[in-house]
């Protein structure tokens, strides 16, 4: 465990959460700071700063309790959707560095319902959306590392939106 990890004291036990289910592999427990009744974060035991850390062969255990967690808590709150959440660093607003997914219940009455409410849309025109759709498909085949961050300038702006 590295040192002062907040969710590694909560797993050891040092630091009392409300604990809602555990397994060899994960924990869930309440946000402190719910943003809907229910507001629960599961995370690995094993501390990975974010998903891009844990290992393959860990990924189906800890889906599979993320889809178990996430079930019960619809149920327990009768919520009519949920949100389900994972931000991977500073700049996407992670806060503890310890992986984490949160799993919000969600009501018919919240507006607006919806990624709107954290991020507003770009404007991108199709050449815009080509680029960066063969940059990413480019990653995943392995023909190019990639080397933009995208950087958005005045969002009365089309196509140039970004840059690459
Ligand atoms: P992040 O912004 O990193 O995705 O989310 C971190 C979450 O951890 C926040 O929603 C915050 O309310 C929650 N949190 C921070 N400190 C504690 C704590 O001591 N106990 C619990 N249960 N949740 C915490
Ligand atoms: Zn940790």
């Amino acid at each position: 465990m590295p040192e002062e990890c907040l969710f590694c004291s909560i797993i050891e036990g040092s630091v009392p959460a409300k604990k809602v289910a555990e397994t060899g592999l994960t924990m869930a427990f309440l946000d402190i700071n719910p943003r809907n009744p229910g507001h629960t974060l599961l995370l690995p035991k094993k501390h990975y700063t974010h998903l891009l850390e844990m290992p393959d062969k860990e990924l189906t255990g800890f889906f599979s309790d993320l889809k178990k967690v996430s079930t019960a808590v619809q149920a327990a709150t009768k919520a009519d959707g949920l949100s389900i959440s994972h931000s991977i660093g500073q700049a996407a607003g992670q806060m503890v560095g310890h992986m984490h997914f949160h799993i919000i219940p969600r009501f018919a009455t919240e507006a607006p319902p919806g990624l709107e409410s954290v991020l507003s849309v770009k404007k991108m025109g199709e050449d815009a959306l080509d680029k960066v759709a063969a940059l990413i498909s480019a990653e995943m085949s392995g023909e190019r590392k990639m080397d933009f961050s995208p950087k958005p300038k005045d969002e009365e702006e089309e196509d140039d939106a970004f840059n690459f």
